[in-house]
């Protein structure tokens, strides 16, 4: 018999490595959702945001954009619709 298994909260590091496809949106929907949850509740990942925002857009000017490792990106998302599979049942995902 399964544990009811809940996707746990990202961790504050997590944060740190998805924060640039966080700012350009490129994340999956899912993460961009756990990103937001996970700001909810942490003010230093908010503050930490905050000065990113302040750089990435100088990084903008000079033509420059903050990429995330694409095995980092699938390691996350199987992890997520592991996560969903097992214990989120949100109706939102066919
Ligand atoms: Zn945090």
């Amino acid at each position: 018999m399964r544990t009811p298994f809940r996707p746990a909260p990202l961790t504050c590091q997590q944060f740190v490595e998805l924060v640039g496809g966080y700012l350009d949106r490129s994340l999956p929907e899912r993460l961009l959702r756990a990103v937001d949850e996970h700001l909810r509740g942490c003010d230093e990942c908010r503050e930490y945001l905050a000065q990113i925002r302040r750089t990435s857009i100088v990084l903008a000017e000079l033509g420059v954009s903050l990429p995330i490792p694409q095995d980092l990106l699938d390691r996350l998302t199987a992890a997520f619709d592991e996560a969903n599979a097992l214990g989120l049942q949100d109706g939102q995902e066919p």
